[in-house]
């Protein structure tokens, strides 16, 4: 059967890189792009940091609006889907179009996991996910304001270094012992945390907040033990929900997000699904979900390939990069590597001087890697990744070996 219209539904990463994937893989049909924001697709990664920080230069969109012209894409906004029949294979809209599909893929995203006490608090109170909440935050991040952020993750550290620069007094609030516990390991954790104390954060690990309340215009924050703190503004990171209900209710396999094989495909064979929504089954059989701008534009390739019947290309190890206090870090590979070896030396009192380069390593191979600063090296630990290089200390960790002779 031809394939004569596409829907996406979810203007965003996953959804405007499968525009482009579709027609590098020549797909010539109808392409119709329905998205609930009333933006063209955008850029999130800057909305943590340039969006607040140089919100006048900071340019996100991904598709222009003539761009999606010339590709020929029938760009529904601010009209999202409400439901899918997957038998008739049809989407209904927000105002009750109903329009039909021969291939469908759910990039919904994620929305900001929420903590009810805080929102009942009715102000002072923010999120980050979308521009919308960016651009709130820029009139509260102001010098001199007191700023809790609940979550040590990355939205949590990536405002904290962008409210530093605004010379906020800032607090961050972790419940588990490390910051960016989930995607780090404890060696650049403890690098992570030094950064952001040597910037002034206050950063508080271990700690539940067992009360919220608002004092006129001030949130007070009491933590285990009796502490409390009083903040101008909290803003809460602490992870995200798949937008998976769509997919849940027209009958899908959905696992919190939404399950999909290594094609991309959800239960249903003409529906898929790509970006933060989906947990894809990998080579050793689980199912895994990845939160990363990079993870989005692959599985929108994956997609748009199958949809093609193109071969996809190897997978790279996963990658994903935060920016925080003027420093640039890069992970590649499993962060769960079993031991982890640093080529250079690991001063966090140079601050953003900083630069050095991590190996992962598990069984004597190479299978993570982390820069500090390093960019041009993460290249090359991406080779010896896929390659499952041996580690061999004397040449990896010696300075005077250029990386990228040792990779050939
Ligand atoms: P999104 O980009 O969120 O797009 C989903 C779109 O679908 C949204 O527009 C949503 O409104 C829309 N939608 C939802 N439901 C419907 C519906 N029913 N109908 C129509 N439309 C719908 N990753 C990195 O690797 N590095 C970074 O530095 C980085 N920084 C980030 C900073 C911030 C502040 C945030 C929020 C994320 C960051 N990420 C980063 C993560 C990265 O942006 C996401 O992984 C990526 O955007 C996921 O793409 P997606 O298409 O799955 O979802
Ligand atoms: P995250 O990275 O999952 O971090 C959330 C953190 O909050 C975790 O450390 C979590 O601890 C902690 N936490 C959970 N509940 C808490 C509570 N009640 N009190 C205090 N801490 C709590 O999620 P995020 O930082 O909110 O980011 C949201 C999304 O944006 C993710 O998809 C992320 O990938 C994306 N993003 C990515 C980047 C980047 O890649 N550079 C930058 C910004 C945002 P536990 O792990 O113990 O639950």
């Amino acid at each position: 059967m031809s394939v004569e219209t596409i829907v996406i539904v979810g203007a965003g990463q996953a959804g405007a890189s499968a525009i482009l994937e579709l027609r590098a893989n020549k797909y010539e049909g109808k392409i119709i792009l329905v998205g609930d924001e009333t933006h063209l697709p955008y850029e999130r990664p800057p909305l943590s940091k340039d969006v607040i920080l140089k919100p006048e230069e900071t340019k996100i969109e991904i598709l222009s609006e003539e761009k999606l012209a010339e590709l020929g894409v029938e760009v529904i906004r601010g009209n999202g889907v409400v439901k899918i029949n997957s038998d008739a294979k049809t989407a209904e809209l927000k105002n009750g179009d109903v329009i039909a599909f021969d291939k469908l893929l759910l990039a919904t995203g994620g929305a900001a996991r929420r903590l009810a006490n805080f929102d009942a608090l009715g102000k002072h109170v923010y999120t980050l996910r979308n521009l919308e909440d960016s651009q709130a935050l820029v009139p509260v991040l102001q010098p001199g304001k007191r700023i809790i952020l609940i979550g040590g993750g990355v939205i949590g550290l990536e405002l904290a270094s962008s409210a530093r620069f605004k010379q906020c007094d800032v607090t961050v609030i972790e419940m588990g012992a490390m910051v960016m516990g989930r995607s780090s390991p404890r060696v650049l954790s403890e690098f992570l945390l030094k950064q952001q104390q040597l910037a002034g954060v206050d950063v508080r690990l271990s700690t539940a907040i067992v009360d919220c309340q608002l004092d006129g215009e001030e949130i007070v924050v009491t933590l285990q033990g009796g502490e409390e703190l009083r903040a101008d503004a909290v803003v809460y990171g602490i992870g995200i929900v798949p937008n998976a209900q769509l997919a849940v209710d027209a009958g899908l396999d959905v696992d919190f997000a939404i399950k999909v094989n290594e094609n991309c495909q959800t239960s249903h064979p003409d529906i898929y699904a790509a970006g933060d929504v989906a947990t894809q089954l990998r080579a050793d059989g689980q199912f895994r979900r990845v939160e990363t701008w990079e993870n989005a534009n692959l599985q929108a390739g994956i997609f748009a390939r199958h949809v093609m019947n193109a071969e996809h290309p190897v997978a790279n190890p996963a990658w994903f990069w935060t920016d925080q206090l003027d420093i640039n870090y890069q992970f590649v590979g499993d962060m769960a590597a079993n031991e982890w070896l640093i080529r250079g030396d690991i001063q966090p009192e140079l601050r953003q001087e900083s630069s050095f380069v991590l190996f992962g390593v598990t069984d004597g191979v190479i299978v993570g890697g982390i820069t500090v600063n390093a960019a041009k090296d993460m290249r090359h630990l991406k080779k010896l990744i896929s390659k499952q290089a041996a580690f061999e200390a004397d040449k990896y960790l010696d300075l005077s070996q250029d990386l990228r002779k040792l990779v050939k």
